[in-house]
């Protein structure tokens, strides 16, 4: 049997063995296990990315995307006066290409080029290898980090493409005017199953509930990203003494809305999330608003919330499409299917949202108009 599947075994193995013994497990906890165990878990096991693979993100659609992101970055560094060195922060950075998009992007701008030092976060040791094989060409430093706090002193740019939909979400059910957390236990089969704690929310658990949903109807339920908890602070920290901006891209409401969106993907497919422990991507939509307030309350500001088609418009993506067609036989066609891909309301363009988080003293980074 090949190794990989011992250790999936291992996972299912030991998430019934771990629950038969100390009863149901929260959807946050089971989705950081599935995820991130070091020996099983599916992100430190593998590179999931790409056609071929488990799911196909937006900087390996296209080299523009990650061009835009890199002009966009540019421009913030000239907001924030042009620092000598600037700390570029990638979370989740995949196999590197948004990044590598990013820094050729970069020379272009020589003295942005010269000041920029790359701090990468990734859980993955499967991916930080194909990172740095793609990043290794690059003049700049790319360091690894698993720590915010971590990562030089001076002016920060952050960038976050489909990091945020893979921290942990906790799910409540609003029944018979109780509210219930939904939790993840045994079936008499001995299969996983999704349950109720046996006891509503204590009182002091109430305030995770957003507001406007307390008085819901029956049987809604509302999903909240526990691993938002504290996110900000480092950033808010930062940015109490050096100048901050950082852009988050991911799939997700532009409001708060109830609704089950905790989903297993594998092979491009929607699949059982209670199925293959360790094996397939486990996501939930990002709630922008959500996103936003946490920001605020950490002390940061925020932009607009605008979608992934009107940034990467408001960013130049028609303009760089032609430049990139122009006398390129055969390319044209190909180009004009990846910004549809990208931008379309029926593709990414709607479904995708962006929004930046500044520090007080910058005004509003562009591509944020509404
Ligand atoms: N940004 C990339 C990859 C998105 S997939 C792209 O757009 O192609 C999610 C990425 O986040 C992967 O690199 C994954 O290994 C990483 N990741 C997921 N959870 C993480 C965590 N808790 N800490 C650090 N990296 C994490």
């Amino acid at each position: 049997m090949p190794e990989q599947q011992v250790s999936l075994v291992n996972l299912s193995r030991r998430l019934l063995r771990q629950i038969s013994q100390d009863g149901p497990i929260s959807v946050a906890h089971y989705m950081t296990l599935c995820l991130l165990d070091p020996r099983h878990g599916y992100y430190p096991t593998r590179d999931p990315i790409g056609a071929g693979a488990d799911f196909i993100t937006a900087p390996e659609i296209s080299q523009i995307f990650g061009e835009l992101v890199g002009i966009w970055l540019a421009n913030c560094w000239q907001a924030m006066a042009n620092p000598k060195t600037t700390q570029l922060v990638e979370l989740g950075p995949g196999k590197g290409t948004m990044m590598s998009d990013i820094l050729r992007t970069a020379r272009s701008v020589p003295e942005f080029s010269k000041s920029i030092q790359v701090h990468l976060l990734e859980a993955s040791a499967a991916l930080v290898a194909v990172q740095a094989k793609t990043l290794g060409s690059f003049a700049q430093t790319i360091n690894w980090t698993d720590d915010l706090n971590d990562t030089g002193s001076g002016p920060l740019l952050l960038v976050a493409n489909e990091y945020l939909d893979c921290l942990p979400v906790r799910q409540f059910v609003r029944k018979n005017d109780f509210w219930f957390e939904r939790l993840i236990g045994l079936s008499e089969t001995n299969e996983l199953q999704f349950t109720l704690s046996p006891t509503p929310l204590a009182q002091t658990e109430m305030k995770l509930i957003p507001p406007n949903l307390l008085q819901a109807s029956d049987n809604t339920l509302v999903e909240i990203r526990s691993g938002l908890s504290g996110f900000f602070d480092p950033l808010a920290e930062r940015a109490k003494t050096d100048p901050v901006i950082a852009l988050f891209i991911d799939y997700g409401p532009a409001s708060s809305q109830a609704g089950d969106s905790f989903q297993a993907v594998s092979k491009h497919q929607k699949v059982d999330p209670l199925k293959r422990a360790g094996e397939v991507d486990l996501t939930a939509q990002v709630d922008f608003t959500e996103l936003k307030r946490m920001a605020e309350q950490a002390g940061l500001l925020t932009s607009n919330i605008v979608t992934q088609g009107s940034w990467l418009q408001q960013m130049g993506l028609l303009e760089r499409a032609a430049a990139l067609s122009s006398g390129k036989l055969g390319a044209r066609a190909k180009i004009a299917r990846q910004v549809h891909r990208l931008s379309d309301d029926n593709e990414m363009g709607e479904l995708f949202k962006v929004m930046a988080v500044y520090s007080k003293g910058i005004s509003m980074p562009v591509g944020f108009d509404v």
